[in-house]
């Protein structure tokens, strides 16, 4: 016999658990959300996406002062309890935001680990006991967790992951950053505009890996002008606890000599968490790696119990898994969807944000796609040259035949907001010429994307093209 009963439970309650309990709720679904954590919103809000944005905006407005033409401030003073405070309290607006929506659908939430005990029921370990949760229907929303490199000192608190990052506890006068990816890039924003000597460490031959080149190469010259330093192609093979910091030992054909850093941020991925929640006593799949397959219907082998977010595949990102969990608890109300986004589109929030959707450059030229490229640099921006920011550029990636948009890239300021036009205009399988055709207001960052349009148009007047 369980202890309570639901039509639908939810494992995780991140942005995938919390949308999939909601819209299952509001579909008229008696819904029991678990998760570990005592508050709602998982990784993103908690310890993830909400808190680095938070930090990020502070470092930001000091880079931004620094920079300000004709005007002069004092060096800027870090409040650290106060910032630290200012960070939480963002945090708690939102997870207490979602404790009211999930109380508003009458959804309850176990605050507990769950596994999966049979095919129809969880166990759920809770500070005050065991409770077993029987269902019709499971959604599988338990997220991802860092991945670590073997061998490294874990127990010293001054080698951190993300969390550790997060938590701000001080700014090291030398951190290592292990991991050029986005997490990476992002705390070295952070740390460096708080006053950190920062050094990057990336195994492969450019930083953000996943992104053409072409728009990283602003990003990296900025670091390289603020002294972060960066050593691409380099490993840390050794990494020992000293009185005096944390001792790195480096590969790599430039690799520096070993060298003591206050602090060493790991951030080299993240790993699936489907070995953690018993899916075998459901009769679940779990490859490998830790993901769970599924259909487009976010089903999993056992037709009853889907997947959604980092658990069921790549990219890990937030805004894919809340459209997985409405969509699994749409399927679960039996409605005829399926998973049939054009694009999901990566933001890096660093400064400058670099965010792309759709195919690559890179990805195109490897696919063998017939395309063409159309690239408006932002020094023809008259907003961008205002904000004294004209490094950045859009650049659209077009299929020769159709002239449909099928990628997009843009480095530059506010550049997450901005791709965000593209990826509407490729869902609605907008041809190029559609772009250029919609008037864009004047001046801002957004005519980027109607000019680079243009480029590819032929129709261009704000810079000079020679005539084929
Ligand atoms: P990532 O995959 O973006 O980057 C990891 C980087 O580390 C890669 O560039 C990789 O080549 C490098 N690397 C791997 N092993 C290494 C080693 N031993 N030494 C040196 N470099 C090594 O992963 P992340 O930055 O840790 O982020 C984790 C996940 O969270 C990703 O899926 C990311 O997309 C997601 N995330 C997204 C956002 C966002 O959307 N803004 C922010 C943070 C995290």
């Amino acid at each position: 016999m369980s202890d309570l009963q639901a039509d639908v439970v939810v494992i995780g309650a991140g942005p995938g658990g919390y949308s999939a309990a909601f819209r299952a709720a509001d579909l008229g679904k008696k819904v029991i959300l678990i998760d570990r954590s005592a508050t709602l919103g998982g990784v993103c809000l908690n310890v993830g996406c909400i808190p680095s944005k938070a930090l990020l905006h502070v470092a930001k407005v000091i880079s931004e002062a620094a920079e300000t033409p004709g005007v002069r401030f004092g060096t800027p003073e870090l409040d650290l309890p106060a910032l630290r405070d200012w960070k939480n309290s963002v945090v708690a607006k939102l997870t207490k935001g979602l404790t009211t929506l999930a109380k508003q659908r009458k959804v309850t939430v176990l605050n507990g680990q769950a596994q999966f005990a049979s095919p129809n029921s969880v166990r759920v370990e809770m500070a005050d006991g065991t409770t077993t949760v029987s269902f019709e229907h499971g959604i599988i929303a338990a997220g991802s967790s860092v991945t670590r490199i073997p061998g490294f000192p874990y127990d010293d608190p001054r080698l951190m992951d993300s969390t550790g990052a997060l938590a701000l506890d001080d700014v090291p006068c030398k951190l290592l950053v292990i991991g050029g990816g986005i997490i990476g890039l992002e705390m070295a924003t952070v740390y460096q505009a708080f006053g950190s000597q920062v050094t990057v460490v990336e195994w492969m031959d450019q930083l953000i890996p996943g992104a053409d080149a072409d728009l990283v190469k602003p990003l990296a010259t900025r670091l390289a002008k603020q002294k972060v330093r960066v050593l691409l192609k380099t490993k840390v093979t050794r990494l020992e606890s000293l009185s005096n910091g944390l001792r790195a030992t480096f590969e790599g054909p430039e690799a520096p000599e070993a060298a003591a850093y206050d602090r060493v941020l790991v951030a080299v991925g993240r790993r699936p968490n489907g070995l953690a929640i018993n899916a075998e006593a459901a009769g679940v799949k779990v490859d490998d790696r830790g993901f769970i397959p599924v259909d487009g219907q976010m089903r999993t082998n056992v037709p009853h119990i889907f997947a959604i977010g980092d658990i069921s595949g790549e990219p890990m990102l937030a805004h894919k898994a809340s459209h997985e969990g409405k969509l699994a608890a749409e399927v679960v109300a039996g409605h005829k969807v399926s998973f049939q986004a054009r694009t999901i589109p990566s933001v890096a929030y660093t400064d400058p944000e670099i965010s792309w959707a759709g195919v690559t450059e890179n990805a195109a030229k490897k696919q063998g796609l017939d395309i063409e490229k159309a690239i408006f640099p932002w020094a023809a921006c008259g907003r961008a040259i205002t904000i004294g920011r004209d490094e950045g550029l859009t650049k659209l990636i077009i299929d020769k035949k159709t002239r449909r948009i099928i990628g997009a890239g843009i480095v530059g300021a506010g550049a997450g907001e901005l791709i965000a036009e593209v990826v509407v205009a490729m869902e609605l399988d907008a041809e190029v010429g559609d772009l250029a055709l919609a008037i864009h207001p004047h001046p801002t960052l957004s005519e980027t994307i109607a000019l680079a349009a243009e480029i590819a148009e032929g129709s261009i007047t704000d810079i000079y093209l020679p005539k084929k």
